[in-house]
């Protein structure tokens, strides 16, 4: 029960807004902790509730307004920076705490003013908030609370050393929690460096994803890569599908070629102005889209809660990707579906992933569709071809698994 953490009402009355009823297992663990005034590092899936398990313990301890910020949250992305500016408004919504977000992509006016009116909580992307300190529209030499949120991901777009400045710029007397689904060695030294005497919440093993997914793999020449793609959309009985792609320039092409399908598609990458990718991402919560094609970075971490399937149109490069990504179903105990079309040099990728979360993926061949020869089938043991049942919506290559029926379209 939430009521039993030693949350302020003010918060409590916060989690009544969302609808929340039960704290989450990491709400659970890092929520007292945080409140104690230990630092903490949450290993954690994004999906986990994390946002609030942070969020809910600095509303109640920082309690009223004040002019300076107080909390600091950085994020890697703008669009993680925005879900985590909204969440932490909502959550504080009873309280008189000013929370504002900065981040690079757009002017600086309204942010300026946001900060010089005076915020409490400041959620930021590491180039823009230093771009404030330089022009002197920011201080935080009244932080006493910061969080490190994906710092894995930070770590991958290079953002460490902009982090450590910033985090030069905040008093030492601080509390700081750090978030991050994979502890690499170098956020292990940050961890060292910037932390005292850390209390690690795990919540589940570390690497897993979520047990509600289904996996399965494709395999696929690659001159059929798109054919499939096309196929698997239309043999599977999705609410809301979103694909991956290695490269902007893909993520454009696979979008294209659904458009000409008649799907309803949108595209979030790093090259789409600010607006174009909230339009994007809008119009997929709420339905006008059914398909959003993404990189990893444009995807990472977003709260898009009614993903049904998970498409990998390429494999990714980095296992942890993999869980990233299929991180977006499969949420809060709903099952949804990971589909990884594979091609033959996709194939160590694909056996570091299933290494990686300790679990072997099973091949499946499309039922309806025509394949042409790939040496990915020689792996198979017997012909399945002729294993296919009628109504089933596909075939294990090692054995007659059947994929079970699909969800209904929301439409
Ligand atoms: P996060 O991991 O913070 O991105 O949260 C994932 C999703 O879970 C968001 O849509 C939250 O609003 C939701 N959520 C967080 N905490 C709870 C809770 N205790 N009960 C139900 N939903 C929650």
């Amino acid at each position: 029960m939430f009521s039993h953490l030693g949350l302020s009402s003010q918060a409590l009355q916060g989690v009544k807004g969302m609808g929340y009823t039960e704290p989450t297992p990491i709400q659970l663990r890092a929520i007292p902790l945080v409140l104690e005034g230990r630092d903490v590092i949450g290993s954690a899936q994004t999906g986990t509730g994390k946002t609030a398990a942070f969020a809910l313990p600095i509303i109640t301890k920082l309690g009223e307004h004040a002019p300076s910020p107080r909390a600091l949250i950085l994020e890697p992305t703008r669009e993680l920076a925005a879900q985590v500016e909204t969440a932490f408004r909502d959550l504080a919504r009873f309280t008189n705490l000013r929370v504002t977000v900065v981040y690079g992509g757009v002017g600086y006016g309204r942010q300026r003013e946001a900060l010089e009116r005076g915020v409490d909580v400041l959620v930021a992307t590491p180039g823009r908030l230093l771009d404030h300190l330089g022009q002197g529209t920011c201080r935080l030499d009244q932080v006493q609370f910061l969080v490190l949120d994906e710092a894995d991901r930070m770590l991958d777009m290079g953002f460490l050393p902009d982090v450590r400045r910033i985090l030069d710029k905040c008093p030492r007397q601080r509390h700081t929690s750090l978030f991050s689904a994979t502890i690499p060695v170098e956020i292990e030294t940050l961890i060292q460096w910037a932390m005292k005497n850390p209390q690690t919440v795990e919540i589940g093993a570390r690497r897993m994803p979520a047990e509600t997914v289904r996996h399965v793999v494709y395999p696929v020449s690659d001159d059929q890569k798109s054919d499939l793609l096309r196929a698997l959309l239309a043999e599977v009985n999705y609410d809301s599908v979103l694909i991956f792609c290695r490269t902007k320039h893909r993520a454009d092409r696979v979008a294209h070629m659904l458009k000409q399908n008649n799907h309803a598609v949108a595209v979030l990458h790093s090259n789409r102005t600010q607006r174009e990718r909230e339009q994007a991402l809008d119009g997929f919560r709420n339905g006008r889209y059914e398909v959003l094609v993404a990189t990893d970075i444009a995807a990472r971490g977003l709260d898009i809660t009614v993903v049904s399937h998970v498409i990998n149109y390429d494999v990714p490069q980095h296992p942890e990707d993999y869980v990233h990504r299929i991180g977006r179903t499969g949420r809060a105990q709903a099952t949804g579906d990971a589909f990884t079309i594979m091609v033959a040099e996709d194939r160590p990728h694909v056996a570091a992933i299933e290494r990686f979360i300790s679990q072997s993926i099973p091949r499946v061949k499309l039922e309806s569709f025509t394949y042409k020869y790939t040496s990915l089938f020689d792996d198979n043991p017997r012909d399945t071809s002729r294993e296919v049942s009628r109504g089933a919506r596909g075939v294990r290559l090692h054995g007659g698994y059947f994929f079970g029926p699909a969800r209904r379209k929301r439409r």
